[in-house]
């Protein structure tokens, strides 16, 4: 395993993006929605450091499993629990590929009619883009490598690792 971004970076990078969310949501009324299962650890630090009241939520979707390529189907295994009907909604995402995936789920919770919508990832692919999709938030631009770690995986391994890491053998 090759380190790509070290827990440090991470964790200065991570601060930096609470203090603007903190900073653009203030007096609103935030709701941050988790992309499960990649993006649990990202959004656990993230917003530890928003000093805001907010509300936490989760989206999960079938993932790659074993898989390394992006199928482009994306299939909603649970739903939101709260309404976010007249909220300020963060989508936090673990990494933007394609773009399929998210670019999926904002059009699904926009027809929910939330007062506004905007994405945080923490990683950011913008050369394996598909469709268009802004990213508000984002913590690292990286190449087109497959990663692992802080909350992504390969095959269910490498969530835990506080670093993200190149998985040689699964290079794309
Ligand atoms: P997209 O729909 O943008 O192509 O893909 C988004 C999802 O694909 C991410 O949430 C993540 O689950 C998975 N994915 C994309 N690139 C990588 C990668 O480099 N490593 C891992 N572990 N998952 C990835």
């Amino acid at each position: 395993m090759k380190t790509l971004i070290s827990r440090e970076e991470i964790q200065s990078r991570v601060r930096e993006l609470a203090g603007q969310i903190a900073r653009d949501y203030r007096d609103r009324d935030l709701v941050m929605v988790g992309i499960l299962k990649g993006a649990f650890v990202f959004l656990a630090d993230l917003a530890r450091h928003v000093d805001l009241p907010l509300e936490m939520d989760f989206v999960a979707v079938s993932s790659y499993g074993k898989d390394t390529k992006s199928s482009g189907v994306v299939r909603i295994i649970k739903d939101l629990d709260i309404d976010i009907r007249g909220r300020d909604v963060i989508v936090v995402e673990d990494i933007v590929d394609t773009g399929l995936t998210l670019s999926y789920i904002a059009d699904m919770l926009r027809q929910r009619e939330p007062s506004s919508l905007e994405i945080c990832a923490l990683l950011n692919k913008p050369e394996a883009r598909k469709v268009e999709l802004e990213v508000k938030y984002c913590g690292f631009e990286i190449p087109m490598l497959f990663v692992v770690g802080y909350g992504l995986d390969h095959a269910e391994r490498y969530r835990h690792l506080p670093y993200v890491g190149v998985l040689e053998e699964a290079a794309e």
